[in-house]
């Protein structure tokens, strides 16, 4: 089945032919599939080539490689869309492996290795203009390269003698198997060629090279090379998968993130008015990228937040596509602490987003009516956004602009995060890297120093963004001033002195101090690494913390450290002056 176009040209298409045959064994062992699905999985999972080479005397490894090869085609594009393809590919094998390994114990002798559940496994995924190589085992992955094939893989097979060697590495085996991951940019014209070892031991690679370029059809192709190993007498089942690209995408795949974008920026009104079956009713924010109005759904009476691009940015096509991707993130999480999308209440005719309305204030304003709250009710709301965070990063997004005005707490004192016109989605980033500019999204006092060095955001980013809120809703202060916008030099990072909240709060636990230092520290590396450690030392002591000496003057205090020292310094002078004049000759 050459020929498998997928769709309009803009887009990724390949051509794809392939061949399996038992050979001389009475079963086929082997089991390849493909999947190339229609947009938006085109653009945001891409095309799955799939190939398991199954090892055992016995009818499991034939079930072992059937089931690697349909469980990775139906699994990996359940994964959330918001993923890598590393991340969802990597999980859905592991996930396979295990079961895998679970059917070889559960065999009547599980130290047979004949009876096993083992098979070898590799996916060449095509996403964008890039090629994801999974691998393991001595199937082998292919480029064609002039006259001949580069392998890409390499096999995992243990050689003990000129006569003997084993494959040291496969699913089922451990359960635990470490899989080979690499990408490679993609173009038109590339051609890709998975093999069992019942084919690459038997045919050269220029001979594979050659009866692709002789054939027109890549389906003849595959059959043709599977019959030249036959008749080189193959002894093992044998399979072959020629993918060729014919093309990349240009640009940025229109459909990636819905139709959405194509709509003009919806326009400003000033309530009351009536728009798209939406009564607007009063302006809850207007600020440099938005208006958000509170607004009714006329036809259930359903309170919504209506938010427009302001009109500075509605001309960007960047920032237009930061727009449709805050609705289309908050469609893919459903967490108690993260605002939900509301479905439109009908066609929309512009572009604009439908939140949930909550009634209540931002976190600037809550720090404001709280200037100094006590420690427990900021563990409660810390600990709410947190969780919100951390629903954000299990999905493989960073959210960028965390910060006060970003967090809602409404009357019943449940946090939400918000806004998301900032966030990375790793798996949206892959399919058009330019939806990641680079720059800095969020709001400066809260972003990361790392950020300020061109190193990309990460989830240590949020921890950080996290950290200073948390900072700032105790002591109304930032942990380092306003210093860490201008260090834009590891060095001047490194001068960076992160001022002790015992200096506004004397009475404060010492290793909540601790906690909080962990969290903002300006080396990504020795913050937290998980949120969860940060809001659980915010509660229990860390004896790593409790046992620090209580932080210097100079830490404390850095304005009565200079007054005190400058003082010594002055009596001194003033000593030393009063010796001079005694002892000079009168
Ligand atoms: P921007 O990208 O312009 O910062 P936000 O989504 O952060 O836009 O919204 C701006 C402000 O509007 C928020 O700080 C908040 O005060 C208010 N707001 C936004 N969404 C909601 C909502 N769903 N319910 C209530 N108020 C909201
Ligand atoms: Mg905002």
């Amino acid at each position: 089945m050459s020929g498998v176009s997928s769709g309009p040209h803009r887009d990724l298409a390949v051509s794809v032919g392939q061949h399996s045959a038992a050979g001389r064994k009475d079963v086929n062992q082997d089991f390849h599939g493909l999947l190339v699905p229609t947009p938006p999985a085109l653009g945001l999972k891409g095309i799955v080539v799939a190939l398991a080479d199954g090892i055992s005397s016995s009818a499991a490894g034939a079930a072992a490689s059937e089931t690697a090869v349909k469980s990775f085609l139906s699994d990996y594009y359940a994964t959330p869309d918001t993923w890598s393809v590393k991340n969802a590919a990597q999980r859905v094998i592991a996930a396979a492996d295990s079961w895998l390994y679970a059917q070889t114990r559960r065999g009547r002798d599980p130290h047979d290795a004949d009876r096993g559940y083992v098979t070898t496994f590799d996916t060449l995924i095509l996403k964008a203009r890039t090629a994801h190589l999974f691998h393991v085992g001595d199937a082998r992955i292919w480029r064609v390269s002039g006259h001949s094939l580069e392998q890409l893989t390499e096999d995992h097979r243990v050689v003990v003698s000129a006569a003997e060697s084993y494959l040291g590495r496969a699913l089922g085996v451990t359960g635990r198997a470490e899989i080979d991951y690499q990408t490679l940019a993609i173009a038109g014209g590339d051609i890709f060629v998975l093999t069992t070892d019942g084919v690459h031991d038997y045919v050269r690679p220029r001979e594979i090279a050659a009866a692709i370029a002789a054939a027109g059809d890549l389906d003849a192709a595959a059959a043709a090379i599977v019959a030249a190993a036959l008749a080189s007498g193959s002894l093992d089942n044998l399979t072959i998968q020629i993918v060729r690209v014919d093309s990349v995408p240009e640009g940025a795949p229109a459909d990636l993130l819905g139709d959405a974008e194509g709509l003009d920026p919806a326009p400003l009104l000033d309530p009351p008015a009536e728009f798209d079956g939406y009564r607007l009713l009063r302006i809850l924010h207007s600020g440099p990228r938005s208006r958000v109005y509170l607004a009714v759904e006329a036809e259930t009476g359903v309170r919504v937040a209506l938010k427009v691009l302001s009109l500075d940015l509605r001309d960007d096509p960047a920032q237009r596509r930061r727009f449709v991707m805050e609705e289309w993130i908050a469609r893919r999480i459903d967490h108690p602490h993260v605002l939900k999308a509301q479905p439109p209440a009908r066609r929309r005719s512009h572009l604009y987003t439908v939140m949930r309305y909550v009634e209540g204030q931002t976190l600037t304003q809550w720090m404001r009516d709280h200037a100094s709250p006590d420690l427990e009710a900021v563990r409660r709301l810390v600990e709410q956004l947190v969780r919100g965070v951390q629903a954000f990063h299990r999905l493989e997004m960073v959210h960028q602009d965390l910060r006060p005005d970003n967090v809602l707490i409404d009357a019943a004192g449940i946090v939400q995060v918000i806004d998301f016109g900032a966030a990375k989605v790793a798996g949206v980033v892959e399919g058009d890297p330019r939806i990641d500019p680079g720059e800095i999204l969020g709001t400066v006092q809260y972003t990361a120093p790392e950020c300020f060095l061109g190193a990309p955001s990460t989830a240590a980013s949020d921890v950080f963004s996290v950290g200073v809120i948390a900072y700032q809703m105790l002591t109304g202060r930032l942990p380092y001033g306003d210093a860490v916008p201008r260090a834009r030099t590891p060095a001047a990072q490194r001068r960076l002195r992160y001022a002790s909240a015992l200096g506004v709060r004397p009475l404060l636990p010492a290793w909540v101090d601790g906690a909080l230092r962990k969290s903002v520290h300006p080396n990504p590396l020795r913050r937290y690494q998980a949120l969860s450690e940060f809001v659980h030392d915010l509660r229990y002591p860390n004896p790593a913390f409790t046992d620090a000496r209580p932080p210097a003057l100079l830490e404390r205090d850095p304005l009565l450290f200079w007054r005190l020292l400058s003082l010594i310094l002055g009596i001194v002078a003033l000593t030393l002056a009063g010796i001079l004049i005694a002892q000079s000759p009168r």
